[in-house]
């Protein structure tokens, strides 16, 4: 449905604050949640406003604690039974409530499925727009305190940065693994205000019988160790060269986008521009040149090693550490090295 415009800007003042809208699942925060408080406390200090964060679900008080920890200033926190799985109804229903009465300037979400599915239930209720999979957000100093949403558009060609400028509050979901985590610090204090749920068992339509576990299933954007492989792998079976390695180190397997082109491996498992954002504690890149669109990608990692064949490839950038040398004899030696080590 299109909403009214008027040219003037109204007064948005009663509008103070940035949320974050912590996302869990069995009591362990999603670490988008984190990324995002540490993205927020550089909104919230160019605006000088509070950090907030709201944490829902069941018996989740220690996360409220972690989101303080993680530069939350204050910490909603709405504990209750019906909240215990992901249902759209009552979490949409507590975020509208708080979004009522503590009437944040911006709330951002992680641009999960969860996320996604809640940010856009919100959006329907609200007179305001939210912009998609952001990668990048900044304010505008007062007094237009406009938030700056910026995200690829045109098949990832170019950014476009998008403005909410006639509604509050200004809402955004951003990609995982994009934005840094402040370090944790189990000395800082805040606010932690409980909430009620406003919602009751029986109002409830959907009911969450079971979950099936999708045998799997990769996250890349949750991973500590990702291996990736390139177009140097030559085919689609080096790949599983690159599945002994990432088991041997409790690691899971990235590819270029060269190689997922090429049919080796699904697009689930591209990092890159157009695939995945991590930010793994080791990354392995085997066989890869390091063209732009992928070091974007996984640039923020902890540790990267690279493995290529020319020691000019650009790669080597990027790397913490360096092997220059075939692939092929490289990674077997390298997993078998790690597993005596385990043994
Ligand atoms: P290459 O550049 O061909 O590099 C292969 C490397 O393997 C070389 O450095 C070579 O020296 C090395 N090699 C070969 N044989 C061996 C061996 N036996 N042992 C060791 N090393 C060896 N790319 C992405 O990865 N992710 C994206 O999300 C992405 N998005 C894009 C979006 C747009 C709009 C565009 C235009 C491009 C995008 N690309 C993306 C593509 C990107 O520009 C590069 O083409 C791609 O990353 C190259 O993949 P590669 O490094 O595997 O292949």
């Amino acid at each position: 449905m299109a909403k009214e415009h008027n040219d003037e800007m109204p007064d948005w003042s009663a509008y103070r604050g940035v949320l974050i809208v912590v996302e869990q699942r069995a009591g362990a925060a999603k670490k988008v949640s984190w990324q995002l408080l540490g993205e927020g406390r550089k909104l919230a200090a160019k605006l000088e406003v509070p950090l907030m964060a709201l944490v829902l679900g069941e018996h989740v008080a220690h996360l409220a604690e972690e989101a303080v920890q993680y530069g939350a200033d204050r910490v909603y926190l709405c504990e209750a039974p019906e909240l215990r799985d992901y249902r759209t109804r009552p979490y949409s229903r507590v975020c509208l409530k708080l979004i009522e009465e503590a009437k944040p300037e911006i709330v951002l979400f992680g641009a999960t499925a969860t996320g996604r599915d809640l940010a856009g239930a919100i959006a329907t209720h609200l007179p305001t727009g939210l912009t998609a999979d952001t990668t990048q957000l900044d304010v505008e100093p007062p007094p237009s305190r406009l938030l700056l949403a910026s995200r690829p558009a045109f098949s990832e060609k170019m950014m476009a940065t998008i403005l909410c400028k006639q509604y509050r509050p200004q809402m955004a979901t951003a990609r995982a693994g994009v934005f840094q985590a402040l370090p944790k610090d189990m000395a800082r204090e805040g606010e932690i205000i409980r909430m009620d749920c406003p919602m009751r068992e029986e109002e409830i339509a959907a009911q969450v019988l079971d979950f099936l576990r999708e045998t799997g299933k990769l996250n890349l954007e949750e991973a500590e160790i990702i291996v990736a492989g390139g177009r140097g792998l030559g085919g689609p079976d080096a790949f599983g060269l690159l599945a002994e390695l990432a088991d041997a180190l409790g690691g899971v397997v990235g590819a270029s986008r060269a190689a997922v082109d090429a049919g080796w491996i699904t697009h689930e498992h591209q990092v890159g521009q157009t695939g995945a954002t991590v930010r793994p504690k080791l990354y392995i890149a085997v066989g890869i040149s390091g063209a732009v669109q992928h070091t974007v990608g996984m640039s923020g990692a902890d540790v990267v090693v690279a493995i290529n064949r020319d020691a000019n490839a650009p790669i080597f950038q990027f790397a913490h550490y360096g092997i220059v040398g075939d692939l092929f004899k490289l990674v077997p030696a390298l997993t078998q090295a790690i597993k005596e080590r385990r043994q």
